[in-house]
């Protein structure tokens, strides 16, 4: 039964919805910059509660869905190099590369080990000191500073057989690049609370100051998001937009200084290619000089990859700009689906076209 708190609630953000659209003559376009709201939009039928004043639209909240076909390859060179035990999160291992996955591989007899944390990874390492270990990071500013605590401990404790290979992304430069996108046109954000948790809500604060687009950093309670809704339409209505915390038990405005702290002392900022964007200027982390010796690709050099398109229908690099939806591919649910993706959005927990596949639209 739905307490009487959480309906009234739902009443509330429904009628100033449907104020809203009356008033601008449309639907009101809102994006959700994070897999794990994705997830739960479509699972708690969010979308489809509001879907006649508000259109809920997914952005590039997914690591794995985002991470470029190009780069999808390299993890599996990688795979393939005899002398490597590559170690990965296990969304990695049904993502589909050009010509191979990393399941292929390992049933081909590649060594490929899953973690749930990179800590595990380094205690692999610890006592494997035979094999070379290669970490697959992938991941937003939350998974970044374990990473970079991983780094530090695998220095101190003078560690040679691991390494990463840094595919970590950040998400603002994104943002930006997104919200530059002539094509793209959006009423209001709901902003990723992992993330915001470490970078805090300032970083995010040049949404509301640039391009006028109200946000919310919402948590990941159905209440939550339908809370970050009511506020970013109560911005619309009074035409003024902010980044308000929604998730205040856990962001603050500055973020976590020890997890930035940590980030920046073992990384600094580069050029990285999003699946969907292209290159997108200083939205990436590579490992710093001074700790090269645990940069995969300082230590084991691969051959040139060329730039791939994204398989052939697949149209995941316009699902995570909020181009299309998960149902405008030909081949969601009849070609695509879980057990056989076709691509990172079907693979990913947190991908779009398997929470529509999941849990409806
Ligand atoms: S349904 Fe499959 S093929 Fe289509 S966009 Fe999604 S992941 Fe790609």
């Amino acid at each position: 039964m739905v307490d009487e708190w959480v309906k009234d609630l739902i009443d509330e953000v429904l009628s100033l919805s449907r104020s809203l659209k009356e008033k601008l003559g449309r639907r009101i376009k809102i994006m959700e910059v994070c897999g794990t709201h994705t997830m739960v939009i479509s699972k708690s039928g969010i979308r489809s509660l509001f879907s006649e004043t508000v259109e809920l639209i997914s952005g590039p909240g997914c690591p794995v869905c985002v991470t470029d076909q190009m780069d999808i390859d390299k993890i599996i060179l990688y795979a393939q190099m005899d002398n490597i035990t590559l170690c990965t999160f296990g969304d990695m291992i049904k993502v589909p590369g050009s010509l191979s996955s990393l399941e292929k591989e390992r049933a081909k007899g590649a060594r490929i080990e899953v973690f749930y944390s990179p800590s595990d990874a380094l205690n692999y390492a610890k006592d494997h000191p035979d094999e070379e270990i290669v970490f697959v990071g992938i991941g937003f500013e939350t998974t970044i500073p374990l990473l970079a605590h991983c780094i530090l401990e695998a220095k101190r404790q003078r560690l040679q057989n691991f390494s990463l290979f840094s595919l970590h992304k950040c998400l603002p430069p994104a943002m930006k690049a997104l919200l530059d996108d002539p094509e793209i046109s959006l009423d209001g954000l709901i902003l990723p609370g992992h993330v915001c948790t470490i970078t805090g809500s300032r970083a995010f604060e040049f949404i509301a100051d640039d391009y006028r687009i109200p946000c919310c950093v919402s948590g990941f309670e159905p209440t939550d998001v339908i809370e970050a809704i009511g506020i970013i339409l109560a911005h619309i209505k009074r035409e003024e937009a902010k980044v308000e915390i929604g998730y205040k038990r856990l962001v603050k405005p500055e973020g976590n200084l020890t997890a930035k702290r940590a980030i920046y002392t073992v990384f600094e900022p580069s050029d990285a290619r999003w699946r969907g964007f292209g290159e997108i200027p200083g939205s990436g982390l590579k490992i710093k000089e001074e700790y090269r010796d645990f940069d995969a690709e300082a230590k084991f050099p691969l051959p040139e990859v060329e730039s791939v398109p994204e398989r052939k229908g697949c149209i995941c690099g316009d699902i995570v700009k909020g181009k299309k939806i998960p149902t405008d591919c030909s081949l969601f649910s009849k070609v695509c689906n879980p057990k056989e993706p076709f691509g990172p959005c079907m693979v990913s927990q947190e991908g779009a076209c398997a929470a529509y596949y999941n849990y409806g639209g």
